[in-house]
């Protein structure tokens, strides 16, 4: 790495750190952190590397916001979809760190885009945002699915910024907190965890080692995908429409009045583009109850220091 001398005019690349992990915090980040961005262009795929898509990228930054509040989980599959995801959040505030990145020290910064590769078919994405974080330190694998879990904030959306501005790195996190301790019991008595138990598509496998920890796992994409895409209104309109033999009568459901709305929804950033059924996470400890895994638990100390301070006045 570059020293503070050779970066942005006058920039430290610790304070300058600081300044932004300050920064994405107050946009409502939980979790911040940066790759090493070496690591990432050796693992990521040619064509997916940071410097495919920004060739002076310099750095990364992964952020990741809280999941869906506690009352969401009651929600069924189907509402899930547009009630549990929290990703348009931490697209916001990725956004607003590449302008204030610009602002503040004058380097180049970009928003990386979350979606799929125009050249590389319905699921393959540009960057793997997960990647990053998982670089950052900011989450680590899960038996589901390759979900990123937190031990303190449990299932979050993450988001990633890339900069030509030099900062240091950070390290993947230790340990992984999958499997939580009440899922290795339940895999030494029935040979499976909450995930792969409940996964109504059977697409989670894996095995705990002796030490309780990660030995092997296996993610059948294709089944969850098949079983999701239930939830996927727009493609599965549009698949609709294509499959349609009376073409006229495919684009009149595309402008269909009450189809506007979703062609509204996409434009906004939401509307179940992509789904997942959430069963997986629904019956994850970490996902559910990590000590700041929602909002009731992340502000119960200053509910709990309002009440005192009312006891002593009254
Ligand atoms: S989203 Fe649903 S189908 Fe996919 S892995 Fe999770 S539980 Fe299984
Ligand atoms: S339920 Fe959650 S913590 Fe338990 S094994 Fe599955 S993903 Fe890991």
């Amino acid at each position: 790495m570059k020293n503070s001398s050779e970066n942005f005019a006058g920039v430290d690349p610790v304070i300058a750190k600081q300044t932004i992990v300050d920064f994405c915090k107050k946009r409502g980040a939980l979790a911040v952190g940066v790759p090493d961005l070496d690591t990432i262009e050796r693992i990521a795929p040619p064509g997916h590397r940071p410097t495919d898509l920004m060739p002076r990228v310099k750095s990364v930054i992964s952020l990741g916001v809280g999941g869906q509040t506690r009352g969401a989980w009651q929600l069924p599959a189907k509402a899930m979809a547009y009630s549990g995801s929290t990703e348009v959040r931490a697209y916001s505030a990725a956004y607003a760190c590449a302008f204030f990145i610009e602002q503040k020290f004058g380097a180049p910064s970009a928003y990386v885009p979350p979606d799929l590769d125009p050249e590389g078919g319905p699921r393959v994405p540009l960057q793997s945002l997960k990647l990053h974080a998982e670089l950052a330190g900011i989450g680590a694998r899960s038996f589901a699915g390759d979900i990123l879990l937190h031990p303190e904030f449990g299932f979050m959306y993450y988001a990633s910024v890339f900069t030509e501005l030099e900062l240091p790195a950070d390290q993947p996190m230790a340990d992984n907190p999958c499997p939580a301790p009440s899922c290795v019991s339940m895999y030494r008595s029935i040979g499976r965890t909450p995930c792969m138990k409940f996964c109504p598509a059977q697409c989670l496998e894996g095995e705990v080692d002796e030490q309780g920890r990660q030995k092997k796992s296996r993610y059948d994409m294709a089944l969850c995908a098949e079983l999701t895409q239930e939830y996927e209104t727009v493609p599965k309109m549009l698949a609709e429409a294509v499959r349609d033999e009376v073409r006229s009568r495919g684009a009149e459901g595309l402008l269909d009045p009450d189809r506007k709305m979703l062609w509204y929804k996409v434009s906004a950033g939401s509307g179940a583009w992509f789904a997942q059924c959430f069963e997986c996470m629904r019956v994850c400890p970490l996902a559910t109850q990590a000590p700041q895994a929602d909002v009731i638990s992340r502000t119960e100390p200053v509910r709990a220091a309002a009440i005192a301070s009312q006891t002593k006045k009254d």
